[in-house]
């Protein structure tokens, strides 16, 4: 049985007084969560973070990693670092990576296999733009996302990954998947995945991320191959990513 897990992206948001009084709402708010929890914070915020949430039920992590391993570099972070704070996580392949930076397939798959060599679990992103999924193209590109990261890694590396599926256009935009759609691509990805491995396909946590909010996420939550959240918006407010944890912990 999965364990379901939802996961804070709080992009490049933040400061020192708002991160702690968030955090601070979230870790005293966290009484019964039965799923796991975590926070991927802007990189300066990680040494916050791993202070406050230390000792707690939340895990933390990072929303991008360096390809290389270290050296001339500049401006890069490298898994081995994420480390040093004690990271369980690390969002690689983000859609706003991916166009906003010109992140390729390629690229993607360095940096998960950097994640995977440094011990730490890589959020791995997939996801369609409006104009693939009109195109019928959903499945052609979020499986060919997904195979170059499953041909590039060792098959006991499968279960070590998380996969998010977010669809492009639900992403910050307030449309969010309908459980239904999402499902079909969850089911879609773990077909992938039980071709590579077939046990590693029933443990991988498949996050759907889009625009996900208290008042969507139990429905969402509630299909069978939805093992949790990537939560954009909603994770900046306590209490939203509360109600989020609290759907997520109801659920199988
Ligand atoms: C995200 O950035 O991963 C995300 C899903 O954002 P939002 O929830 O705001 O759509």
């Amino acid at each position: 049985m999965r364990q379901k897990l939802v996961v804070g992206n709080w992009k490049m948001n933040g400061g020192f007084a708002f991160n702690a009084a968030l955090l601070n709402d979230i870790k005293s708010g966290l009484n019964q969560a039965n799923c796991g929890v975590a926070v991927c914070v802007p990189a300066p915020y990680l040494a916050q973070c791993q202070l406050a949430l230390s000792g707690s039920k939340i895990a933390w992590g990072a929303q991008d990693v360096s390809a290389h391993e270290s050296g001339a570099y500049t401006g890069e972070i490298s898994a081995t670092m994420l480390r040093d704070f004690s990271c369980d996580y690390v969002i690689v392949g983000h859609s706003e990576r991916r166009s906003y930076h010109g992140e390729t397939d390629n690229l993607v798959v360095q940096k998960t296999q950097r994640a995977l060599a440094a011990g730490l679990t890589p959020i791995v992103c997939v996801g369609e733009t409006l104009q693939e999924r009109e195109a019928g193209q959903t499945d052609v590109v979020v499986s060919r996302q997904v195979n170059a990261v499953l041909e590039a890694i060792d098959v006991a590396e499968v279960e070590r990954i998380v996969l998010a599926y977010e669809p492009v256009w639900a992403i910050g935009t307030g449309k969010t998947a309908t459980p239904q759609m999402a499902q079909e691509v969850h089911a879609s990805l773990r077909a992938t995945l039980a071709k590579k491995e077939s046990g590693a396909a029933v443990k991988v946590q498949i996050l759907y991320g889009g625009s996900m909010k208290p008042d969507n996420a139990q429905e969402l939550l509630a299909m069978p191959d939805i093992d949790g959240g990537l939560i954009g918006g909603a994770a900046l407010k306590a209490a939203d990513f509360l109600a989020i944890v609290q759907a997520a912990s109801g659920g199988r």
